[in-house]
């Protein structure tokens, strides 16, 4: 892809981040046949990501190896090992560990708790429409356990499902 390169087509959700959280996330949303864009620094050096019966079909989750950063409403900006090219779509979910800098989140209208963990309400919704987060992302409990399942209803939430309201 050439730098600075816009990809024309959206994408249902765009998944930030390939920890505990974003795997939970991709297996649902898998689940749910999304038009999916997975974006990991890490990538691809973490291997068996989904294992098993969940391990994506080729083709059915596109990934982006490099650093993500919020580029507008529905928009993500990846640059890195993937050379600087923007990503649509209607949701994105962040799932970027204890990381909150540096997601391009200042002006765009998420509140912060004072160590700058996302503030969600129960289904995972930050302030911004569209824009979900899960995991440690959004402040402790810092366990494996409630990303995943803070990721679960945020995938579900991401496309439009019915969920329960998460509580941990
Ligand atoms: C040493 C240690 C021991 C632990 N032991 C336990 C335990 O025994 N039991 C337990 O339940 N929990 C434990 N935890 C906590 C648990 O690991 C976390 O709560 C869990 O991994 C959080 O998952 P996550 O997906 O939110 O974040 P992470 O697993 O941190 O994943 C975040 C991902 O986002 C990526 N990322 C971040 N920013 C960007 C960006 N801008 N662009 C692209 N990619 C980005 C990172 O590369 C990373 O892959 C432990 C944690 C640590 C550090």
């Amino acid at each position: 892809m050439d730098a600075g390169a816009s990809r024309d087509d959206a994408f249902d959700v765009i998944v930030i981040g390939a920890g505990r959280a974003g795997q939970a996330a991709i297996r649902t949303l898998i689940r749910l046949g999304a038009r999916l864009a997975w974006v990991d620094r890490r990538f691809p050096v973490l291997e068996d990501r989904c294992g098993g019966e969940d391990r994506p079909e080729p083709g059915s989750v596109e990934e982006f190896p490099g650093t993500a950063r919020l580029a507008g409403p529905g928009r993500v900006e990846v640059t890195g090992a993937t050379e600087g090219v923007t990503l649509r779509a209607r949701a994105i979910l962040l799932a970027t560990g204890s990381c909150v800098t540096g997601l391009g989140l200042d002006g765009l209208g998420v509140e912060q708790d004072r160590n700058g963990f996302l503030r969600v309400d129960d289904r995972c919704r930050t302030r911004v429409p569209g824009l979900f987060a899960a995991g440690d992302v959004t402040g402790p409990p810092f366990t494996a356990e409630k990303a995943e399942e803070e990721a679960e209803v945020a995938a579900l939430a991401a496309m439009g499902k019915p969920t329960r309201r998460f509580r941990f």
